[in-house]
């Protein structure tokens, strides 16, 4: 039937940590989002798609009721919340980790220290189970923001909160104890998508797939004599040997590869040891592999 063709219905956070990186991750997609900042929902000009613009805290019973098909999440809120809700892919921002902390002068020695303690949290349900778990004994405060504060004014004794930097923490007085769980954004699925969904779905993570992996690679370049090339070569932590092009000056080469962004500082200086000069390394907008 004309105008009912099947979109796919993606939840993101309205906004919040997660909503900027949300939305480029679809615009690397190659993904056209009419925006609307103080839109409910919009349309995709050049994929199947629907985007919701949802509290993130909403978002894992959306999925689960199908009022969303998808959506982009922390993982840490998908533990919190338990529901019938399945990780499709993971996504490498809004990386943190859900994290026991304390007044910086306590003396914490070990995870004893928390018994019989009050602890301020948004994350309960992790918490207690993270307790339970490990034999704790502790009264869990729930408050649903600004739990930093809450040592300061009196309210706790230790605090369980999301930490990247730790920056918050040390501004208020606090220091990182234990780390309960590390977390990323995810894609995440509700449990009854219909098979066109489905197969919206997938082009959506193949595209997805090739972004992530350009978003780790690096293109690298670099000038290399010609008896050199295969010490080099084997020096590069790439999978395909690299593509070798001669230069006009005699006796030299350049040599061309993807690499790893982390792994290239390994190499580097054996890289230069071994007689590679003007090495470039550039980003890579798609690798389809
Ligand atoms: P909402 O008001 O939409 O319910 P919220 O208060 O639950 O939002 P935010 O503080 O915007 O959420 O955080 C959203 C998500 O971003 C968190 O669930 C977590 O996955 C991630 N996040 C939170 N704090 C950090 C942090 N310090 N560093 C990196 N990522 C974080
Ligand atoms: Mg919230």
């Amino acid at each position: 039937m004309a105008g009912t063709e099947t979109r796919l219905r993606i939840a993101i956070q309205k906004s919040g940590r997660l909503n900027e990186d949300s939305v480029q991750v679809l615009k690397d997609c190659g993904i056209v989002i009419d925006n609307g900042k103080d839109q409910l929902k919009a349309s995709a000009r050049n994929f199947p798609l629907e985007v919701l613009y949802l509290r993130n805290d909403d978002i894992p019973q959306y999925l689960e009721d199908g009022v969303a098909d998808i959506a982009i999440v922390g993982e840490n809120l998908l533990v919190e919340k338990q529901r019938n809700v399945q990780v499709i892919q993971r996504l490498g921002f809004s990386k943190c980790r859900l994290s026991l902390a304390v007044p910086k002068d306590a003396a914490v020695n070990g995870l004893n220290y928390f018994n019989g303690k009050r602890i301020a949290t948004s994350y309960p349900a992790t918490l207690r189970k993270f307790l339970a778990d490990n034999g704790i004994g502790a009264d869990i405060h729930e408050i649903s923001g600004s739990v930093e504060i809450a040592p300061n004014i009196g309210l706790a004794d230790a605090i369980c909160d999301l930490v990247s930097s730790g920056s918050t923490l040390f501004k208020n007085g606090l220091e990182e104890a234990h780390v309960i769980l590390k977390s990323e954004a995810v894609l995440a699925a509700g449990p009854n998508l219909s098979v066109e969904a489905k197969e919206i779905l997938q082009k959506l993570t193949f595209r997805l797939t090739a972004v992530l992996r350009a978003r780790r690679s690096k293109y690298i370049l670099m000038n290399v004599p010609n008896d050199r090339i295969d010490i080099v070569s084997r020096i590069l932590p790439v999978l395909k040997s690299p593509t070798v092009m001669p230069l006009a000056e005699e006796g030299w080469s350049s040599l061309h590869s993807v690499i790893d962004e982390d792994k290239f500082w390994d190499v580097i200086d054996e890289l230069k040891a071994n007689g590679a000069e003007g090495i470039l390394v550039v980003p890579i907008e798609k690798m389809v592999v």
